[in-house]
């Protein structure tokens, strides 16, 4: 049997399943708290990135944009970003950190946004704010290289570089999320609370799930505060959940100020939340409590129920950020279930060299392909046309058209999820996401056996 680790063959890119790295910053950024990132580049850089996000969430918050124009792509654009500084800052009494991403044609054109910062540090905000506490940070994110998961973490990197500041120990934990949703960042501060550590969760965007409130606040906004991200460099360790959303930053803080850094794994399933709550007690000393023995036994029976009967020997497809795909892969083999294809949308090298991959590639007993640079055409074409039988997709709601005209039934994961209702609600991480997970695929499949009338009549007899 083998499990081949391959580049996408053809050139060119049909259905992508990444955008691009400045969305990746976008999406860190608005994790923080009185922050309003500015995209330096044309209107559709933020417009295009903010449909997603709100199409994801369903919720409003806030981006802004330099708008550059033809002139601009020509001759420079520096002054644009001088204005929107100001008329953010004007605009915003509130905003303190102002990260200011670049993107394909101002890197291209080479706009110096470090050198804008330098000028606007010294004119502007001594003249105009001074007293008034602004944070500057370019975060360059040129979409002609990476993807928005690089994008991420290129940002997460640069705001801790920016903030970190020695201080006395703070005793607390830093967990960088990664590319999550609300829901997981819920799971992962009660396994938290659970355990009683006190921890600073990075980039934490849990009020995205906002509340409508009698006084009619309506803008969605992160809670990582400045202080939170000062104090990242006096913790008792740094737990990185994703290897490449935030891996960088654990280890410029375990470099640069000897905080220990975990990294991974993404605690998808039972036996990567067991890991993660060991790396908990290791870097904490803090006990596993019963609490959490007992909700892992909900779950291992949930499981149960499912597994031998309804995942075992199903076949599936898996497309979407690397860390989230590779957990998903691992969850799907200890469920008896055969991941035939993973799909991960960039040209990352290191994939390669990842011990995730290489321990799957020594597991599996069947024929897997792993695509790096892929697209969903990758997909199409392998049902279409080669002969790939699938059980069943997991995958954002852009291979929504794959599913469907493929006639292959598709649990929503990842982002951006449109084309369903309240997912982002939902975590994949800790025990309560293994239950999600596992009960989504199993009802996916179970509609999938009316709807083909295929073996329907054992949903009577279970
Ligand atoms: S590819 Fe370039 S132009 Fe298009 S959204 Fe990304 S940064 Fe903007």
């Amino acid at each position: 049997m083998v499990c081949e680790v391959k580049m996408k063959e053809r050139n060119g890119i049909i259905n992508p399943i990444f955008t691009c790295q400045p969305c990746g910053a976008q999406y860190a950024s608005i994790g923080i708290k009185d922050c309003i990132g500015i995209v330096h580049g044309g209107q559709g850089c933020v417009m295009f990135v903010r449909m997603l996000f709100a199409q994801h969430f369903k919720e409003s918050f806030e981006i802004a944009s330099s708008s550059l124009h033809e002139d601009g792509a020509v001759f420079g654009a520096c002054h644009r970003v001088e204005e929107a500084v100001d008329v953010l800052l004007m605009r915003y009494p509130h905003v303190k950190v102002v990260p200011i991403i670049s993107t394909c044609s101002t890197e291209v054109i080479g706009d110096d946004i470090d050198g804008v910062v330098r000028k606007l540090n010294q004119d502007l905000l001594k003249e105009k704010y001074a007293g008034r506490e602004v944070h500057l940070i370019p975060i360059h994110s040129p979409s002609f290289v990476g993807s928005m998961v690089s994008g991420y973490d290129v940002a997460v990197n640069e705001l801790v570089t920016y903030f970190a500041k020695k201080g006395e120990p703070n005793g607390k934990l830093n967990l960088i999320t990664g590319w999550a949703n609300p829901g997981d960042v819920k799971a992962l501060k009660h396994l938290l609370a659970e355990m009683e550590v006190d921890a600073t969760v990075l980039f934490e965007i849990e009020a995205f799930d906002s509340p409508l409130l009698p006084d009619r606040s309506v803008v969605s906004h992160g809670d990582t505060t400045v202080e939170d991200l000062v104090g990242t460099a006096n913790a008792v360790g740094t737990i990185a959940l994703n290897r490449y959303e935030g891996g960088k930053a654990a280890k410029y803080l375990e470099g640069k100020f000897g905080v220990p850094a975990v990294i991974g794994p993404t605690p998808i399933g039972i036996r990567n939340t067991d890991a993660f709550l060991q790396k908990v007690k290791r870097l904490t000393g803090k006990p596993i409590p019963k609490s959490l023995v007992h909700e892992r036994g909900i779950a291992l029976d949930a499981l149960a129920d499912l597994t031998h009967m309804f995942f075992a020997d199903k076949k599936v497809a898996i497309y979407g950020n690397a860390d989230l795909v590779i957990g998903l892969a691992e969850f799907c083999l200890d469920l008896e279930m055969k991941p035939m294809l993973l799909l991960l949308g960039d040209d990352n090298p290191n994939y390669v060299d990842d011990p995730r991959i290489k321990a799957l590639k020594e597991k599996v007993t069947h024929d897997m392909e792993i695509v790096t640079n892929a697209d969903l055409w990758e997909l199409e074409d392998r049902i279409r046309n080669k002969g790939l039988e699938l059980d069943l997709i997991l995958g954002h709601s852009k291979g929504r058209f794959t599913s469907i005209d493929c006639k292959v039934p598709m649990f929503r994961v990842g982002f951006p999820v449109y084309d369903r209702a309240g997912y982002y609600r939902h975590p994949v991480v800790g025990y309560e996401g293994a239950i999600w997970l596992a009960e989504g695929m199993a009802n996916t499949l179970f509609t999938d056996m009316e709807y083909k009338k295929n073996k329907e009549w054992l949903l009577n007899v279970w």
